[in-house]
């Protein structure tokens, strides 16, 4: 297995009372959130005695290429099926996931819609034996609950921790194991029509919890991976700042929305926040 490190803490430029947990540090080549969903995960697919783990993303997907790593790490064949044409140049994403043996099938946009229906997976499932499926972003009972373990490395001080959110794991995670004087707030950074009511739903079937969920909304820019121009500068203003890149997709965002949220909250000002950089930078790579 692998050891989970406590992960270091860095300081937010001028700002003494909110730290930065430097989740992309985990691992030089899976960093950030995506193995501690994934581990979990291939725990249950081996007590089911299956041999291969299939899953779903686009084509930076960093799940598919944590899922690409593990899988060769932790001796499963892994299977991606992936948003996108065969015809299209590979990405650097891609090309690791076939170095470390994922089999790569190319499923048309609409094809990709249904992937959370159980017809899209009845045919990949039959086509590998011993299959396992997991779903986007590693969405599941046990990445939720192997999110859990961000706790161990966040102060006790604590007053409040920042996420962003894709799927939905982490965020749901760390909510239902918060200590509770510990306010968590998600960042959603894809655009949605219907004002988050299914990412609601979703995150309050999972969690139990009925109270309205914190997230901080208006945060999503242009659509996924795309920036506004405020978001650009702020990436570059806080990049030259740290030192610490940030990825278009998550962190960007996520650290824009609390940038702005410190320059229109002022009761932010004296309370111990968190903001956890999940990783992503590999997506980073053209
Ligand atoms: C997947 C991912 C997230 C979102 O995590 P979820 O558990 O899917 O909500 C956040 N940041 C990065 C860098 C990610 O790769």
């Amino acid at each position: 297995m692998i050891e989970k490190p406590t992960i270091p803490l860095a300081e937010w430029p001028g700002l003494s009372n909110v730290k930065i947990l430097r989740g992309d540090l985990i691992h030089p080549i899976v960093s950030g959130n995506k193995l501690y969903k994934l581990l979990p995960i291939i725990d249950k697919a081996r007590s089911q005695n299956k041999s291969t783990l299939i899953s779903v993303g686009g084509r930076y997907s960093n799940h598919l290429h944590a899922l690409a790593w593990a899988g060769r790490e932790f001796n499963f064949n892994t299977v991606g099926v992936v948003r996108g044409f065969s015809a299209q140049e590979l990405t650097p994403t891609l090309m690791d996931c076939i170095t470390w043996g994922m089999s790569i099938h190319f499923v048309d946009f609409q094809m990709y819609e249904q992937r959370y229906s159980p017809e899209f997976w009845q045919p990949w499932l039959d086509k590998y034996d011993r299959s396992f499926p997991i779903y986007e972003g590693g969405w599941s009972e046990e990445a939720i609950a192997g999110s859990k373990s961000w706790w161990r490395s966040i102060p006790s001080t604590t007053d409040v921790v920042i996420c962003a959110i894709g799927s939905g794991s982490t965020f749901s995670g760390l909510l239902m194991s918060a200590p509770y004087n510990v306010e968590v707030i998600g960042v959603p950074v894809f655009k949605d029509p219907d004002q988050y009511t299914d990412l609601r739903s979703k995150i309050t079937g999972v969690t139990g919890l009925n109270k309205s969920l914190p997230l901080w909304e208006g945060f999503a820019g242009r659509g996924f991976g795309k920036l506004s121009a405020e978001q650009k500068n702020f990436k570059v203003w806080f990049e030259g700042r740290t030192g610490i890149p940030l990825d278009p997709v998550y962190t960007a965002k996520a650290f824009y929305a609390l940038h702005t949220q410190l320059a229109l909250n002022p009761s932010l000002q004296n309370k111990n926040i968190v903001i956890m950089h999940s990783g992503g930078l590999q997506g980073n790579r053209t």
